[in-house]
């Protein structure tokens, strides 16, 4: 198995230029990219083509643009934005190999019912999946575990992406996502685990259902998490796809970030090895 990192766990304490180094040096296998910070902060020194020549050379890969958001419920010029950002992934993704463009949907949007919310994130999606495809590139409905968002648990997005009926889109499980909104182990044990296109490793303070958010996220294997369920069930039914540590704790923000990339490295491979192969 592949370990990766996303940028969200340096966000406070680093940059692209430094998370290349530091991921490089520790020996990760990917790198998932943020889009609405740290890639157009590093484009103000740095062209497109260092990317590519960092990437030439290096051993560690891109594994993901992380985020395209939000997909769903726009009016006409935000769904524009959606589609130029996309198509702007999808150019760059094409140049240094990235091929995997991460998706969220809607929070606040009022109260709609599951079915309008079925219906535009499949009209969305599909509409996406078919400006992606030419490029090679696959699109993650990433679901997020809070009561205020359109998509919250993995049944739902899974059902979303099925509904789709597209090669190209799929689902990301983000272990805290999925635990933050009491998504069912039944639905990962019945799904189709080619749907799952990445999966986000981290883990929870112990919180009641829809009381968390983002930075109650603790290292893999420290919290609440049923990680050894959750990638238990991935093994058993064959998840062969990266796996990527992501935190977003303040606090963690406060270490060196190589410390924080060191640590996070540690922990993920700790849970992961007692499911997967290393390597
Ligand atoms: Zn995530």
């Amino acid at each position: 198995m592949k370990i990766g990192f996303n940028e969200a766990t340096t966000l406070g304490n680093s940059t692209l230029e430094q998370d290349l180094v530091i991921g490089e040096k520790l020996g990760y296998d990917y790198i998932e990219i943020r889009t609405m910070d740290k890639l157009p902060e590093y484009l103000k020194t740095h062209t497109v083509d260092d990317l590519v020549q960092f990437f030439a050379t290096s051993k560690m890969k891109p594994l993901a643009f992380n985020t395209l958001y939000p997909v769903t419920f726009n009016d006409a010029a935000g769904e524009q934005k959606i589609v130029d950002d996309l198509t702007y992934m999808c150019e760059v993704g094409d140049k240094i190999g990235c091929k995997i463009v991460i998706g969220v949907c809607n929070w606040d949007q009022g109260i709609k019912t599951k079915t309008e919310i079925k219906n535009e994130t499949v009209r969305m999606y599909q509409k996406l999946a078919d400006i992606a495809a030419p490029y090679g590139v696959k699109l993650c409905i990433e679901f997020c575990g809070a009561p205020v968002h359109t998509v919250n648990t993995f049944e739902q997005a899974m059902e979303i992406a099925e509904a789709c009926n597209r090669d190209n889109v799929g689902v990301t499980l983000d272990c805290y996502h999925f635990h933050a909104m009491n998504s069912k182990m039944a639905a990962l044990e019945a799904c189709d685990v080619n749907k799952v296109f990445i999966v986000h490793l981290d883990d929870a303070e112990d919180l009641p259902v829809g009381q968390g958010s983002d930075e109650n996220r603790v290292w893999p294997g420290d919290g609440a998490v049923d990680l050894d369920g959750i990638l238990g069930t991935l093994a058993k039914k064959g998840y062969s796809n990266a796996i990527s540590v992501e935190l977003f704790r303040p606090e963690y923000y406060q270490l060196p970030a190589e410390e924080c990339l060191t640590i996070a490295k540690q922990k993920s491979e700790a849970v992961v090895s007692r499911h997967f192969t290393l390597g």
